[in-house]
């Protein structure tokens, strides 16, 4: 039975986890949705300043649905039982879509069905997260036509996703590619405050967006973080 942790060493006395299975992959999305509820009235307030005040409610709402959905937190879970990764994290998309009115359940759900879709096998491995993460960013920018500097989640998602890869690419394992992540994604969510918005509701608001850091950006950076730590939890 995998464990997702190989324990082939790097030498600091720390295993590699070179598995990304489908009980951390659990972990994770459990991670973010207890991370989504912690997170709910800070998430709210930045809405507030610059939209409309519902996105800590629309994720908790949203990962409450997939929770419900994949049988997290004590719950039975609807429908099929997902038996790999990628089935997994393709229905956590899916019920975002269907369970958030707001802009980002659309673009979450759209990421984590792309995410879902480019896992193919049971597990991944860092290079085959790598390019699903890659995968999701191209469908969030698809569908949402937003580039970096728009102060949209797209600013924390792009390095976010560019910092996984250039660890795995470097050969470190899913949980240094995971903090870098982490790390680069609350750095791009930081640095939306200055920005003017130019995608989204907050784009209505034209200067007065400036001065204050994009929710969506700051959620992207919990989703990460609820990664890194759910790696650095098992070890
Ligand atoms: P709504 O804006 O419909 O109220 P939310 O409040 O849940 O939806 O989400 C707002 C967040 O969605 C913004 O902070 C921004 O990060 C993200 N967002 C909005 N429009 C876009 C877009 N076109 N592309 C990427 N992200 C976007
Ligand atoms: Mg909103």
């Amino acid at each position: 039975m995998s464990t997702g942790v190989n324990t082939g060493g790097q030498g600091d006395g720390v295993d590699r986890v070179d598995t990304l299975d489908l009980v951390t992959t659990r972990a994770w999305i459990h991670a973010v949705a207890l991370a989504v509820s912690a997170h709910r009235d800070e998430l709210t307030e930045l809405d507030a300043a610059i939209g409309d005040a519902d996105h800590g409610v629309n994720l908790q709402r949203g990962f409450a649905a997939v929770e419900a959905a994949t049988g997290g937190a004590g719950h039975a879970g609807a429908g099929h039982a997902p038996e790999t990764v990628g089935q997994l994290l393709g229905k956590v998309g899916m019920t975002l879509i269907s369970s958030v009115g707001g802009a980002s359940g659309p673009l979450y759900g759209t990421a984590f069905r792309a995410i879902g879709r480019a896992l193919t096998t049971p597990e991944a491995d860092g290079e085959q997260f790598a390019l699903a993460l890659h995968a999701g960013l191209d469908a969030v920018r698809a569908l949402g036509a937003a580039a970096v500097g728009d102060k949209t989640m797209v600013d924390a998602l792009t390095p976010a996703v560019a910092a996984f890869d250039a660890a795995v690419t470097a050969g470190g394992d899913l949980r240094a590619a995971a903090r870098a992540a982490a790390d680069a994604a609350e750095d791009g969510a930081r640095a939306t405050t200055p920005l003017q918005a130019r995608k989204g509701r907050a784009s209505y608001l034209g200067e007065r967006s400036i001065g204050h850091q994009d929710p969506g950006a700051t959620s992207t950076a919990l989703i990460f973080t609820a990664l890194a730590e759910t790696f650095e939890r098992r070890g």
